[in-house]
């Protein structure tokens, strides 16, 4: 995460502690030291199909002002960030009116026709690694080669960062 993505982050939610904030940014360097390269080259074009009879993925977009499922083969598990609003929990009754899910929402530009959180231009995703939900920060396909070492780092950081997130309200 580059400095002026720091200071955006820091200024947009300065209800969070200097402490809280500095070792939120401490684990999400851990996972961006684990996960960066093997995103830029495993997850960039990845083919990942959700459903196994059919080569590539899809998504879902607005057309005309109707769902509709496109096919793709590039965006990996990224494809449903759409439809499925970043993964993040809408199971907790608390995040269907969290404030602070809906600032992430509009800092970050959510594109609620097409692509989600996901920057096509780019081929990542535009949110910050840290705010990313769980399930996000949590899924480790195989094609990501992970050693059992870095499974392990990988859950450590993501339950420190979720644990922080909940204390300061933000989404999971
Ligand atoms: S995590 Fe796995 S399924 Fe998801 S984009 Fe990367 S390689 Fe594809
Ligand atoms: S929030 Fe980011 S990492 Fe998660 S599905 Fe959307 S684009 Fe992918």
């Amino acid at each position: 995460m580059d400095e002026i993505t720091v200071g955006f982050i820091k200024k947009n939610f300065n209800f969070i502690t200097f402490l809280d904030f500095n070792i939120m940014l401490k684990h999400s360097k851990i996972l961006s030291n684990i996960f960066d390269e093997r995103n830029k080259t495993v997850c960039k074009y990845c083919n990942y199909s959700y459903d196994s009879n059919i080569p590539g993925s899809y998504k879902y977009e607005i057309k005309n002002g109707k769902r509709k499922r496109v096919y793709i083969t590039n965006m990996g598990c990224c494809s449903r960030c759409w439809d499925r609003r970043g993964f993040f929990n809408k199971n907790i009754e608390s995040d269907f009116t969290n404030e602070n899910l809906q600032k992430i929402f509009e800092l970050f530009e959510f594109d609620e026709e097409k692509n989600g959180f996901f920057d096509e231009g780019k081929m990542c995703c535009k949110l910050p690694r840290m705010l990313r939900s769980n399930i996000c920060l949590n899924h480790i396909c195989d094609r990501l080669k992970l050693s059992q070492e870095e499974h392990g780092i990988v859950y450590q950081s993501v339950r420190i960062l979720n644990l922080i997130k909940k204390e300061n309200n933000l989404p999971i």
